[in-house]
């Protein structure tokens, strides 16, 4: 968690001049493994997290994959650029313009991630609200909120927008769960018992 605490310039640096903490990053084996947690998550995504407003995501564990990808498609594969630049410096003859030019690259990268102000569960869909970032990104978070409209908020399996009193995005699995839960504390309300009032 460390790597969260730096600024934009420190992480450049750390990443671009130094490969041996390169390959410490999350960027290479653990990119395309799945995260099951919020930190996992932000540890991840160390560029974009670093700028977040959040401390957790208020849904449910099975839009975590969705949100995963939404994450590296925002982000941009910054490690690609990374690995580019140190490439360039190891070469006998280096071509100063060549990493200039990626540097700058990254550097826009960076500046233009969104802020993510909120992210949770609203109607049975996902809300990733951002401040800033491109408009690619916000087709990203479009797109990636109609995905949830289709998926298991609680397993990550397909699903469909249900009304259970309120509105629930859930597999056959899950709705009937909900809804046997729910019958049951239809079927057994709390008896009123004045035997049990205290004084
Ligand atoms: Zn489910």
């Amino acid at each position: 968690m460390q790597i969260l605490r730096e600024n934009h310039a420190q992480i450049l640096c750390l990443c671009v001049y130094n490969p041996i903490e390169y390959d410490l990053l999350p960027l290479t084996v653990e990119y395309i493994m799945s995260v099951k947690t919020f930190e996992e998550l932000a540890i991840k995504y160390p560029l974009l997290f670093q700028k977040a407003k959040i401390k957790a995501l208020e849904i449910e564990d099975g839009w975590l994959h969705i949100i995963d990808t939404l994450c590296a498609v925002i982000s941009g594969h910054p490690e690609n650029i990374q690995r580019s630049i140190i490439y360039e410096q190891d070469k006998l003859t280096r071509d100063h313009d060549r990493i200039s030019k990626l540097e700058a690259e990254l550097a826009k990268l960076i500046e233009d991630l969104p802020v993510i102000a909120q992210v949770k569960e609203k109607f049975g869909g996902l809300r990733f609200y951002v401040y800033g970032g491109t408009e690619e990104h916000r087709n990203f978070i479009r797109f990636a909120e109609a995905m949830t409209y289709r998926t298991c908020e609680q397993c990550g399996a397909p699903g469909e927008t249900r009304n259970t009193g309120w509105m629930k995005t859930l597999c056959d699995r899950h709705h009937k769960e909900l809804e046997a839960k729910e019958n049951g504390y239809r079927a057994s309300p709390k008896k009123f018992d004045p035997a049990k009032l205290e004084d």
